[in-house]
């Protein structure tokens, strides 16, 4: 089957990029179509270390234009969602086997001075025999310096672009894989095909943004034809163990091999501890931690942690796949961590711009960054509009988690403590619609664990695409983690029966 309608630009991949350029450019006026072959965030997108951050370590590779940006970035997107977006203060003990402390405090007056820093506080250093901070750590650590970065959901601010871009006209196809593009009669040409139901269908296009993460060049062999090399594949892996520590502080650690990582409170009753570094040659679909690299952060942390960390602790583990651009750097570590898109093709035929590497922190500039290139191929439509605008359900003051949750409980006195605060994290003001005009916990209907009731699930797949129990489990939510063997059939079951009673499509 093959539309009629040429959209301005179509999008092969719904990770951070490609989702994030979608709502710049629906939101400029451009009509989008983006494909996503299997779920939003499944990709990179929801495998990383969750941190908004300027990356401290990027200065020592003289990363100045990144980090900057990344610095900058941390305000504007805690602003635009703060229910999923939040400071953190990470605790970086000192000992005489690193970086020595002076190039480490230079370091962070660059962190804190270079980026214009106004609402997270600055450096600081820590006495580590008198602060709490100390509490988890062995008694060698006698200082620390403590510096400021943001936590985010990563795979939910994916979800969060799609669903603005769509509320604003983007068509976003989830499950639909990009199998071939060609230029064809002054626009492109691209098959996609319906993971469910097999189908192929052509879309057309003026412009074709490639944002298939470590897929670019795949996606790229598909379309030139030709033999592609420009993303460079790291494998980065994570290990959840339950709560190592009780205060809000994360841990940036450094292994004796001088890499660095991090250990940092997850989802209430965790701590989660990574990363790796090492270069990968399979299909990123199938990237799976190592034993090694369990072994490498349980020892890394054991270094530093009172309490050993070992195998026995570990409740989950996952690992992504950097699609760094590749700058011919030796080591896995040290290839950039900055993004670059490419554009192909004459300026009479229709544009194809490949997007390389980037970070879920400069997604939005990179979006900025696609959008000036779009406009040059098809002229403008509108303003650079991102910056304040709020994501869903993000629409309350920075500082207003509290006062939302306190008004959440109020409306909804029947909700737990720990209920409320998930939906208030998860959703922001948009809990209120999925609690809606509900008076009881029955009314939220039946319950398959953890607080995850009907009327969420209903949410998530008549709002979000989720489609699977995985969908909801491990990236709407990170329910998985307290889900058992009967909770999760209970919830295929409902799932599939809303699917095959002709769900409605998520509002496209
Ligand atoms: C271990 C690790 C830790 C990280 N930590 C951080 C961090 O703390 N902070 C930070 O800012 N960044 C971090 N990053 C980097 C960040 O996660 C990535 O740069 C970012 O997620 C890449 O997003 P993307 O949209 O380009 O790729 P992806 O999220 O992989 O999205 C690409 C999508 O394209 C889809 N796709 C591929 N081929 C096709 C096709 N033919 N048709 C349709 N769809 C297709 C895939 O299914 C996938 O969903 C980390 C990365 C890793 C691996």
């Amino acid at each position: 089957m093959t539309t009629h309608v040429i959209h301005d630009i179509f999008i092969a991949g719904g990770g951070i990029n490609g989702c994030g350029i979608a709502r710049d450019a629906v939101g400029r006026g451009y009509s989008v179509f983006l494909a996503e072959m299997n779920d939003l965030a499944s990709g990179t997108s929801s495998g990383s270390t969750k941190l908004i951050h300027g990356g401290l370590r990027y200065l020592e590779h003289y990363e100045f234009r990144l980090v900057r940006e990344s610095l900058m970035e941390r305000e504007v997107l805690w602003s635009m969602a703060p229910h999923i977006i939040w400071p953190l203060r990470f605790v970086l003990p000192l000992h005489k086997d690193m970086r020595p402390g002076w190039l480490i405090r230079l370091g962070l007056f660059l962190y804190d001075h270079i980026g214009g820093r106004k609402a997270l506080p600055a450096t600081r250093t820590l006495d580590l025999k008198k602060d709490p901070a100390e509490r988890p750590l062995k008694d060698r650590f006698a200082r620390a310096f403590e510096y400021s970065d943001c936590w985010v959901n990563d795979a939910r601010l994916v979800v969060l672009n799609a669903r603005d871009a769509a509320d604003r006209g983007a068509v976003i196809r989830t499950r639909t894989k990009v199998i071939s593009a060609r230029r064809e009669d002054g626009a492109w040409s691209i098959q996609i095909e319906d993971g469910v139901t097999g189908r192929t269908e052509t879309v057309r296009a003026k412009l074709f943004v490639n944002a298939a993460g470590p897929w670019v060049d795949k996606l790229l062999q598909g379309t030139a034809g030709s033999n592609v090399h420009n993303v460079r594949l790291v494998q980065g892996s994570h290990i959840v163990i339950r709560k190592k520590f009780a205060g809000p502080n994360a841990y940036f650690f450094q292994n004796n091999d001088g890499r660095i990582f991090f250990a940092i409170p997850y989802e209430e009753d965790f701590t989660l501890i990574g990363t790796t570094d090492q270069d990968y040659k399979g299909d990123p679909a199938n990237v799976k931690i190592t034993d090694a690299e369990i072994d490498y952060l349980c020892a890394g942390a054991s270094e530093y942690f009172r309490e050993p960390v070992t195998r026995a602790d570990m409740v989950w583990n996952y690992s992504g796949v950097r699609p760094l651009y590749d700058d011919g750097a030796t080591k896995a570590q040290e290839a950039t961590r900055d993004y670059v898109l490419k554009s192909d093709g004459t300026a009479d035929e229709p544009q194809l711009i490949n997007v390389f590497g980037g970070k879920i922190t400069t997604y939005r500039r990179l979006a900025e960054s696609m959008l000036e290139k779009i406009e040059a191929a098809l002229g403008v439509r509108g303003k650079a509009w991102t910056s304040g605008a709020t994501l869903p359900g993000g629409d309350f003051d920075r500082n207003g988690f509290d006062g939302l949750l306190a008004q959440i409980r109020q409306q909804y006195p029947f909700l737990s403590d720990i209920q409320a605060k998930r939906l208030v994290r998860l959703y922001g003001t948009r809990a209120k619609t999925i609690l809606s005009s509900a008076r009881s916990a029955a009314d939220l209907g039946t319950e398959f664990g953890a607080g995850l009731t009907v009327r969420e699930v209903d949410y998530l797949m008549d709002e979000e695409w989720a489609r699977q129990p995985q969908d909801v489990l491990w990236r709407r939510t990170k329910l998985g983690l307290k889900f058992d063997q009967q909770g999760v059939e209970a919830l295929d079951a409902y799932m599939k029966s809303r699917v095959s009673n002709g769900l409605r499509q998520a509002a496209q």
